[in-house]
């Protein structure tokens, strides 16, 4: 990793230091149901407590479909829906509206975040309701050497994601040094998590811990891998991880593919599907694939038996019937939903010789207990390699399946970000880290 860490920064007593953390946390009711990423961020706030500086801390939470520039606006839709209405009603429609935003809004308030960090950082966290308004200027000119200050919201603002010149200075100006800590969205270019770095006005850019960590065991096992090295691949869409599975064959020994995305290549190599998802605009890029694995002396290994059912299960959870099939054989009215007994137990016996493993999608449709044997089955063989073999979940569906299961532990790594890990998995460079400083 040669990117600058917070490490590098000297003696940082009274500096400004403006944080990007993820604290993208879901939430129910205004009360958080899993802190995992308030959990991830603190090595690296409080180090900089610590070390004395004057901590600004920010993040976005969720996707607001409206915004607080200063105050509630409305977006281009809801707007023009209102400017159709016959005069007589749009003032009445407008105000429902604002009152509708601003509820929606509130609820994506970082506030619940700022509560719980203030009690986890024995009280020297304060927040303020706005993001560059007049309450974060006060507070942030306010805050005292190893104190932090949690600005709201920052997709309050358009000019967050749209990188907005007056937006990336007010931002900047909270600081003399930036920290990225945010690995959930370092694959996003706006304006906290590279902008304010990328057009100069903040000259100093580091990477915190998470990143710092993120970093060293994904592109340490992509790049050096200990062999074999198995990747394995699933979710629904084979379209979602073109370039993931391009990339991953020539690092990897052996890709396994299951989940969703498994049927259009069982397809490309002639087999019958049912109903299963498939997407025949992909049937020629799986038969590239297969070919690539071929003349690599790579092998692509897909389910041999599937479990399917006569209709996805609606809603999810729903209790289904299923039945074993070939999965070169699905019945014309049966869809694959998840790997069938045989297939589990083959890929456990062949990743136990594995030396690496990186993991990313479900094999099955996971929501529904009985279509997630395959994804529990791939989790367990993951933890059995505990001890033996570098493990990495690459975050998303698969991440919270091997949590839930109790596995976190057992596995070397688990990403806190899916689209992240998977743009590293597809050997892109992530704005939020191509910006930082090199090490000298
Ligand atoms: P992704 O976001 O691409 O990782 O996909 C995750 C989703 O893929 C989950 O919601 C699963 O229910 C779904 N999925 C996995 N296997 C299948 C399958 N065989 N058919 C349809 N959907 C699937």
């Amino acid at each position: 990793m040669n990117k600058m860490t917070v490490r590098d920064l000297g003696d940082i007593k009274g500096k400004r230091v403006l944080v990007r953390c993820d604290f993208n946390v879901p939430m129910k009711d205004g009360v958080i149901t899993d802190e995992n990423r308030i959990q991830g961020a603190l090595p690296t706030i409080q180090y900089l407590m610590e070390k004395g500086a004057k901590i600004t801390l920010c993040s976005h939470m969720g996707k607001p479909h409206n915004v607080l520039d200063p105050v509630v606006k409305l977006n281009k839709k809801e707007q023009a829906k209102i400017d159709a209405l016959p005069e007589g009603e749009r003032e009445a429609a407008k105000k429902a509206a604002l009152e509708k935003a601003a509820g929606d809004l509130k609820k994506l308030s970082l506030k619940p975040v700022a509560d719980r960090l203030n009690e986890l950082l024995g009280g020297k966290v304060t927040f303020a309701h706005d993001v560059i308004g007049p309450d974060a200027k006060a507070k942030v000119a306010a805050c005292k050497d190893g104190e932090c200050v949690l600005l709201e919201n920052l997709r309050f603002h358009e000019g967050e994601t749209k990188k907005e010149e007056n937006f990336c200075k007010a931002l900047a100006s909270y600081c003399e040094i930036y920290v990225n800590d945010a690995f959930g969205t370092a694959h996003r270019s706006h304006a906290s998590t590279a902008a304010i770095v990328e057009m100069g006005l903040v000259k100093t850019a580091v990477c915190g811990f998470l990143i710092e960590k993120e970093l060293t065991v994904m592109a340490d096992a992509l790049e050096h891998p200990q062999h074999p090295f198995i990747a394995i691949l699933g979710g629904a869409k084979v379209a979602d991880k073109l370039n993931v599975i391009s990339n991953l064959l020539e690092k990897c020994d052996t890709l396994f593919i299951g989940g969703g995305m498994a049927y259009t290549f069982i397809k490309a190599k002639g087999g019958k599907v049912g109903t299963s998802l498939v997407d025949d605009e992909k049937l020629s890029y799986c038969k590239d694939m297969l070919a690539k694995a071929e003349k690599l002396g790579k092998h692509i290994i897909l389910p041999n038996d599937t479990v399917a059912a006569y209709a996805f299960p609606d809603p999810i959870d729903a209790p289904i019937e299923t039945k074993v099939v070939d999965t070169m054989n699905i019945p014309d009215d049966m869809m694959g939903l998840d790997i069938g007994p045989a297939t589990r137990q083959m890929f456990a016996n062949m990743l136990d010789n594995a030396k690496t493993v990186i993991w990313n999608g479900p094999m099955g449709v996971f929501e529904n207990p009985t279509l997630a044997k395959g994804t529990i089955a791939v989790a367990q063989a993951l933890a059995d390699l505990q001890g033996k073999a570098t493990t990495i979940i690459g975050g998303g569906d698969s991440a919270a399946a091997a949590q839930q299961l109790g596995f976190a532990d057992k596995m070397t790594h688990i990403s806190t970000g899916g689209g992240a890990s998977l743009e590293l998995f597809e050997g892109k460079v992530l704005p939020g880290i191509a910006c930082l400083n090199d090490k000298k």
